[in-house]
């Protein structure tokens, strides 16, 4: 979600009665520290901060949730080991992303309050192991005893309904929120998610951190790259410095690195947060009422 979740889109889905999330990834410090004091300003209601462990500065967010009285922390790409001490001390309830039963196992030896179990076909950073949230969700759930919370291909009630049938306590959202009016994504870039189809989005550049992004000039580059064999020191000379910045915020749809999920393909509109948020409940409890009706006797 960097580049699209900031403190309008955080608030407006905590407001809504959800738990929105401010994506640090893309976010100088002192940036972030604006988005936290404006979100707070925003809402009283509580909201969380996803910290990348790649991130270059972590340190200094890290600092930033603290001081900022931030309830609760994502951590995500990296070892929940690092970090997770030293927030729980602060009081924080953390939550890692993970992508593996491997890395869900560590984030609860670590400490951490709850995991994300997020499968395949979510958009941007993702697992190497490429196992769908169908496979992945009931896995991390047999193998974990904090809450689970499900992600990657969910976009409405029925999806969120299907992930708790799978074991989830709660499901985590993000391209659902990027087509948005608050998501801080370039328009041109919201309207492309809405007009893509399926198969337009893939997971590449596992040399590097895997990533699923959409395909354009830029991922016919990183092809043709791959066709010479190329290394990941050749990869990351053709992905370049703020790819991702350049086709998410900026809207350049050919060059930039737009990462989207799978179930971008199924949106249809661009919709305030507030009103995703309640349709995505309404569909929930439609598609409970007619699971209930069903003769399995
Ligand atoms: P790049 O190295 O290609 O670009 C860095 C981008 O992040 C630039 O656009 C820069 O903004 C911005 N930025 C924000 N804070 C800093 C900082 N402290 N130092 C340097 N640059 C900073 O990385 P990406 O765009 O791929 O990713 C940026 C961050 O987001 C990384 O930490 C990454 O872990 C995280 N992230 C990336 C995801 C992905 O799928 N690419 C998904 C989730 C998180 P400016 O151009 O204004 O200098």
């Amino acid at each position: 979600m960097i580049w699209n979740s900031g403190w309008r889109l955080a608030s407006a889905v905590s407001r809504a009665g959800g738990l929105g999330i401010i994506g640090s990834g893309s976010m100088y410090p002192e940036v972030l520290r604006e988005h936290v004091r404006k979100c707070k300003a925003a809402t009283a209601l509580p909201f969380a901060v996803n910290i990348p462990m790649l991130y270059p500065d972590v340190d200094k967010h890290i600092a930033t949730v603290i001081d900022e009285g931030v309830p609760i922390v994502f951590t995500s790409a990296g070892n929940p080991a690092t970090w997770t001490g030293k927030l729980k001390d602060a009081g924080i309830t953390v939550v890692h992303v993970t992508a593996s039963v491997k890395f869900a196992r560590k984030a609860e030896d670590a400490g951490v309050d709850a995991v994300v179990a997020e499968g395949f076909e979510a958009g941007g950073h993702n697992g190497r192991e490429e196992t769908t949230t169908m496979v992945l969700v009931p896995m991390v759930c047999d193998a974990v005893q904090v809450p689970v919370i499900a992600a990657g291909g969910i976009a409405d009630g029925r999806a969120m309904l299907a992930a708790m049938a799978l074991g989830a306590e709660a499901v985590q959202m993000g391209s659902r929120f990027v087509c948005s009016e608050e998501s801080s994504g370039h328009p041109d870039f919201k309207q492309h998610v809405i007009n893509s189809k399926e198969g337009d989005t893939i997971l590449t550049l596992k040399e590097l951190a895997p990533v699923r992004l959409m395909r354009n000039r830029f991922y016919e580059e990183v092809q043709q790259a791959y066709a010479t064999c190329a290394g990941p020191e050749e990869l990351r000379r053709v992905l370049g410095r703020a790819r991702a910045k350049r086709g998410m915020f900026e809207g350049d749809l050919e060059q930039g690195e737009l990462e989207i999920g799978q179930v971008g393909a199924a949106l249809n509109d661009i919709l305030p947060a507030g009103t995703i948020v309640t349709n995505v409940m309404e569909e929930f409890v439609e598609a409970r009422r007619k699971l209930a009706t069903l003769d399995i006797a």
